[in-house]
């Protein structure tokens, strides 16, 4: 009786060990990497290149700051 709970032990870690390998093989998932590829955008009045969630966006417009979207649209 006790070599078979030995033996479900000995199954059970390995089964562990398995599935830990397997997970550590996995790439790790795209999200990190997707601010990278972000589309730059470039302001109508410095010409200076930003990422598109920083910009300012006004009419179809972008901007670095506010400041430069009230210059180009006064
Ligand atoms: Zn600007």
């Amino acid at each position: 009786m006790g070599k078979i709970l030995f033996w479900l032990v000995v199954v059970g870690v390995v089964v562990l060990l398995m599935r830990l390998a397997a997970k550590k093989r996995v790439p790790p998932p795209d999200g990190g990497r997707k601010k990278e590829v972000e589309d730059m955008v470039r302001c109508r009045v410095c010409g200076v290149n930003l990422p598109r969630s920083e910009a300012i966006l006004s009419r179809g417009r972008f901007y670095c700051s506010q400041e430069h979207r009230n210059q180009d649209q006064a």
